[in-house]
């Protein structure tokens, strides 16, 4: 491996010897994972994500375009939210079947 000025820091090595070595660690593991490879919640396929924009990710492969982290498509706070908001949702639903039942029993 030829001498690299970069090996330590990584993608932080472009601040040179400036904001000092926690903040560049930070950014170093923030980018890392923000380049990495992530399941596309549409199409399952591990990819590349593009980020058009903050909290915005895009698949490339379905062009599947979702709200995510403003640094990484998941965040500890959506994974935590996200159950309970689906569960809500299945919750609705089975209302909404036993009202159209309850209808149907009364029609008839
Ligand atoms: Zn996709």
């Amino acid at each position: 491996m030829p001498f690299s000025h970069t090996k330590i820091v990584g993608p932080a090595g472009r601040y040179g010897a400036r904001y000092g070595m926690g903040l560049r660690r930070k950014i170093t593991m923030i980018e890392v994972r923000q380049r990495g490879r992530h399941r596309c919640p549409s199409c399952r396929e591990l990819v590349r994500l593009e980020r058009p924009a903050f909290g915005i990710w895009k698949c490339p492969k379905c062009g599947f375009t979702f709200a995510g982290g403003a640094w990484a498509p998941q965040t500890v706070l959506g994974k935590t939210f996200a159950p309970e908001e689906l569960k809500q949702i299945e919750l609705e639903k089975m209302r909404w079947k036993e009202r159209v039942k309850a209808l149907r029993a009364a029609g008839t």
